[in-house]
């Protein structure tokens, strides 16, 4: 029986370099009612991520590709609206990998209860979620940052990379960042209380930049940008220095591999440990992470920012406009 109409948005073609809004297509679907351990969920939030954009890329990676002409997936909260499970009752909050849609029902197994005690519900999409847990084990777990060492982030102002601040100059780091607009770099350091930020559109030379801003070089290089900006991490990097090599967003809409960096011999001759990592293989922290979030959110060392698009609709563009660096903070879907 048909139980209610929902809209969603599907991958009508897989982009080729920067996402077009033509790539997506919003349908409207029927949702049925809930069988046995099964509930029906409305979706309230969700999230669009720069990974998102690898799955649109037929090709085997760590998760599967999307498809052609069915609905994307991606992390969201909503509430229970129906529920036909022991486990879930009508108003819990949940969280699953159903977004980009406004309902759906799901086994009960695919969704998990959120419970909002450390910050509003979409900061579980963000700060408190798989982006936060993304910058607490690489910067933590990876690169085994030590209290007082000095620490760069690239895409600082970002939601991975504005937590890595965060949790630097919780632990007493001097923390540079870089970004691409005055803005953030102003927010970045008037906000967060980052020592200084550099807007990489407005230098030719990170490399020259880097020696001239930071004169006493960094221990730990939090990268999400690549390219580039690994090279003069790289450069800028200590002896015995070490690399979290997050993401590469620089190159996800390249349509020809780039070649790496030239300075590789630099970690050789500077003992320098450069590990690559994804946040799912740390799951087992995400208790103590959340525990470390809370102190650092009552002292006040933690603050959440995020920049919303209204309704389902739009989902697609905010996800475009992660690679125009529209965001600060977490990029986000209001979807009711
Ligand atoms: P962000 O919120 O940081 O959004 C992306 C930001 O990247 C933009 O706001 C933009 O900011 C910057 N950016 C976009 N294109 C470029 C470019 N060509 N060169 C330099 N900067 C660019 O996203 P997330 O915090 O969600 O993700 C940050 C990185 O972490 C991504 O690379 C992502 O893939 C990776 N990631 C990795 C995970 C893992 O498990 N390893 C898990 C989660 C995320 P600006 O104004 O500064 O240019």
């Amino acid at each position: 029986m048909t139980f209610i109409k929902s809209k969603e948005i599907h991958l009508a073609s897989r982009p080729v370099g920067l996402p077009k809004s033509e790539d997506f297509a919003l349908k409207e679907v029927e949702i049925n009612s809930p069988n046995d351990g099964e509930v029906l969920v409305k979706n309230l939030w969700m999230s669009v991520d720069p990974y998102m954009r690898g799955r649109m890329i037929d090709q085997k990676s760590y998760v599967p590709p999307f498809q052609l002409d069915k609905v994307l997936e991606g992390g969201s909260i909503g509430v229970v609206e129906k529920s036909n499970s022991n486990n879930f009752k009508e108003g819990d909050f949940v969280i699953s990998n159903f977004g980009w849609r406004e309902y759906f029902v799901c086994n009960e197994k695919q969704i998990s209860i959120v419970n909002p005690e450390y910050g509003p519900l979409q900061a579980y999409l963000g700060a408190l979620g798989m982006p936060g847990l993304t910058a607490y084990v690489g910067l933590l777990e990876v690169g085994k940052l030590n209290e007082g060492e000095n620490v760069l982030v690239s895409a600082a102002a970002g939601a991975v990379g504005s937590v890595v601040c965060q949790i630097a100059k919780a632990k007493k780091c001097k923390v540079y960042g870089t970004t691409g607009s005055d803005k953030k770099c102003s927010w970045l350091e008037s906000e967060l209380g980052i020592d200084k930020a550099i807007n990489y559109k407005k230098t030719d030379n990170l490399i020259t930049e880097y020696r001239t801003v930071i004169s006493k070089g960094i221990d730990v290089y939090f990268d999400n940008v690549g390219g580039d900006h690994l090279e003069a991490g790289i450069n800028i990097l200590n002896v015995n220095g070490r690399i979290a090599l997050c993401g590469m967003i620089n190159q996800y809409n390249d349509e020809k591999i780039k070649p790496g960096p030239s300075n590789l011999m630099m970690l050789i001759v500077k003992n320098i440990r450069m590990e690559g990592f994804i946040v799912s293989k740390f799951d087992n922290l995400r208790e103590q992470f959340l525990s470390d979030m809370k102190s650092w959110i009552d002292s006040g060392e933690i603050n959440f920012q995020e920049t919303i698009h209204d309704g389902i609709e739009n989902s697609p563009k905010a996800f475009i406009n992660l690679f125009s660096g529209e965001n600060t903070g977490k990029m986000l879907v209001k979807i009711s």
